[in-house]
């Protein structure tokens, strides 16, 4: 009888630890996700990367697009396999702020084009107003779209003069083409600009290899924080500068699904002349981020509360070690 009572209890032992095993298995996945945040963060630095990579500028002049889109088919390909491969950290990548109080800036790069007043329209047709990184050489070549962007109540900034990744070759080869895409832009609108740009091809490009080196960026980032400068990359991408350009449904897909449990959200996308798609979604992607209690902001108006956010979230001036 003893022994049968041993036995019984050996029974409901083994029986409750194979019972409490999936918790088990479930609270030693959740600690590993959360012992290293720095680890998740990287993580989606990676896919920012595959994403940034692939912001490549889209040119109008046909003598030299060949070039740009075989490029840009290449760093494609990176972008698609590796935002399959990685599902975003989510819950690390929150603010403080409560779960109503969301945040996106909606950016738009390469422009202006001929494409740029169709994307003014959206914007003003549902109140938001947006931010435009731009390529120098068209700001001088499109004035007045420059001039109505921000008569319109959104923010123009300087993405790069000549989106040639040449100008990652020395510290003042990139200082020179950064000085000419801020002054075009400031000698069209007779202002002055905040110390705030977007790199082509971001932060984490692989472009500037071919000239600088691998340790370029680096030192290139590090350089232009001394000088007080915030450089801001993104942490949702349509993917309007890949493969999905033509795809609504997938850039649909892309913001949407990007932005799902963010509160902050810096997203990307590229007014050049050939992201017609892109334009006819956007309307629907407004009233989706809408719908998810966005409230929408520019650079013109950032705070200090915000630039600080975004460096914590490493959107802006997020360190490249290589
Ligand atoms: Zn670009």
């Amino acid at each position: 009888m003893k022994r049968l009572g041993k036995v019984f209890v050996m029974t409901l032992i083994v029986l409750s630890f194979m019972a409490a095993m999936p918790s088990i298995r479930g609270i030693t996945q959740s600690f590993r996700e959360n012992v290293n945040p720095e680890d998740r963060i990287e993580d989606r630095n990676k896919e920012n990367e595959g994403s940034t990579s692939s912001d490549e500028g889209i040119k109008e002049d046909p003598k030299e697009e060949k070039e740009i889109d075989a490029k840009d088919e290449e760093d494609l390909s990176k972008d698609n396999s590796e935002q399959k491969e990685q599902v975003p950290p989510i819950e690390k990548e929150r603010d403080s702020k409560s779960e109503s109080d969301k945040t996106i800036f909606l950016t738009f790069d390469d422009g202006p084009s001929t494409l740029t007043p169709e994307i003014l329209r959206i914007l003003a047709e549902n109140d938001v107003k947006a931010t435009f990184f731009t390529i120098g050489k068209s700001v001088e070549k499109y004035p007045e779209i420059v001039k109505q962007t921000y008569k319109e109540g959104h923010m123009v900034l300087p993405h790069t003069y000549s989106h040639e990744y040449s100008i990652y070759t020395t510290l003042e080869t990139y200082y020179e083409d950064l000085e000419l895409a801020k002054s075009a832009i400031e000698k069209v609108l007779n202002i002055e600009l905040p110390y705030i740009f977007r790199f082509a091809g971001g932060s984490s490009n692989e472009s500037s290899f071919k000239y600088g080196g691998k340790q370029y960026m680096p030192k290139l980032t590090e350089d232009v924080k001394a000088k007080g400068y915030y450089y801001i990359d993104w942490n949702v991408s349509s993917g309007d500068a890949s493969a999905d350009y033509d795809n609504k449904e997938k850039m649909l897909h892309n913001v949407i699904e990007g932005t799902k449990n963010k509160n902050f959200v810096v997203a990307l996308f590229h007014d050049t002349a050939r992201n017609t798609k892109m334009a006819e979604a956007l309307e629907e992607m407004i009233i989706s981020l809408k719908g998810q209690g966005y409230t929408f902001r520019t650079f013109r108006d950032i705070t200090q509360e915000e630039l600080d956010t975004m460096v914590k979230l490493k959107i802006s001036n997020k360190p490249i070690k290589r």
